[in-house]
């Protein structure tokens, strides 16, 4: 198979590297190390997930580590993401740093969590941590199609995955083609818009007319694009919900309808550099989150601006 290729079954898709990235994960940014995230993890492994995306920056990585052991699963039965922190220096350092929280010899998937510093400044020590066998395959995030180029000209493995801000409402076309020309793998993050794109009136009555919730049209929606998906729920009934999107179909007109919702005019960005700015506020070890600031509104403005 090539890189993006969808497995027959739809749960899995190629990376270039040659391993396999399960269309279908659960995100915890934003949920609280201890029993709230090791029930969340271990709700979601109960339930079929066999994919986990943390990051050094959510500080919880010791309860995905847990909720991965108490649930007896083998090891190479689940695939766990984690993220480089790049206010930090060394990747490699970093790296060694969530195994011993996460309580593992490696994760499966190492991404660079934002191009701070410059797209390529990591890459090296990404490299070397997957050297070194501290993670399997190595990717970036929050990475424009231009950041792309750099990383994959100035390196010597190409990044497996490009993790982006990615929905039907955040239909960035040319982000999506570059990664595929490229043969990375474009997978979404917020792919129900942080919560906000359940109630959008378009997806509630695309929802109603196929029998589906506004959830699992959204991301039987990215599916459907051939993009895997790592929505966050801390509610089991949710997270089941969230895993009913391989039995159903989209139409192509429901398609067509979704992909109208776009708007950031099909770009080739990751996100905004205010948008990263806000997010950075948010998420940084040990910080506090500053609030919501309207992050759609203010990237839709930016985009009507430009
Ligand atoms: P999301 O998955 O788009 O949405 C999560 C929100 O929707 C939560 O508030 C959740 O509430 C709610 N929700 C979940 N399922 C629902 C359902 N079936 N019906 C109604 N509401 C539902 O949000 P996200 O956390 O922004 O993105 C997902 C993951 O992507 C993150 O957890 C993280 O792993 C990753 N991410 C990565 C980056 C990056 O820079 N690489 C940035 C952002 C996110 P409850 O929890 O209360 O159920």
């Amino acid at each position: 198979m090539t890189a993006g290729a969808v497995t027959a079954d739809g749960r899995g898709i190629e990376l270039a590297d040659g391993k396999q990235l399960p269309m279908l994960g659960l995100g915890v940014w934003q949920v609280p190390d201890g029993p709230t995230c090791v029930n969340a993890v271990r709700w979601a492994l109960e339930l079929g997930y066999r994919h986990i995306d943390t990051a050094q920056a959510y500080g919880n990585e010791e309860s995905v580590g847990k909720a991965l052991r108490d649930s007896g699963l083998p090891r190479d039965e689940v695939f766990i993401t984690t993220k480089f922190y790049p206010g930090r220096r060394d990747p490699v350092a970093e790296a060694e740093g969530s195994l011993r929280r996460l309580g593992l010899d490696h994760v499966d998937l190492y991404l660079v969590h934002w191009p701070q510093g410059g797209p390529v400044r990591a890459w090296p020590g990404m490299e070397q941590a997957r050297e070194r066998g501290l993670a399997t395959s190595v990717g970036v995030s929050n990475f424009s199609a231009t950041d792309l180029g750099q990383v994959i000209a100035a390196g010597s493995v190409p990044p497996a995955v490009n993790q982006v801000d990615f929905s039907a409402v955040h239909y960035r076309r040319g982000l999506l083609d570059a990664c595929l020309r490229a043969g990375v793998v474009l997978e979404a993050y917020s792919p129900l818009g942080t919560g906000r794109y359940v109630s959008n009136r378009r997806v509630t009555e695309i929802a109603a007319r196929t029998g589906r919730t506004p959830a699992q049209v959204l991301l039987r929606w990215c599916l459907q694009h051939d993009v895997p998906v790592i929505p966050k729920s801390t509610h089991r009934e949710r997270i089941a919900e969230n895993a009913e999107i391989f039995d159903f179909t989209l139409s192509a007109q429901d398609m067509a309808e979704l992909d109208a919702l776009d708007q950031t005019r099909g770009t080739d960005r990751a996100r905004t550099r205010l948008v990263t700015v806000l997010w950075l506020l948010r998420c940084r070890p040990g910080g506090e989150p500053v609030g919501d600031h309207r992050r759609d509104e203010i990237v839709g403005d930016l985009f009507a601006l430009e």
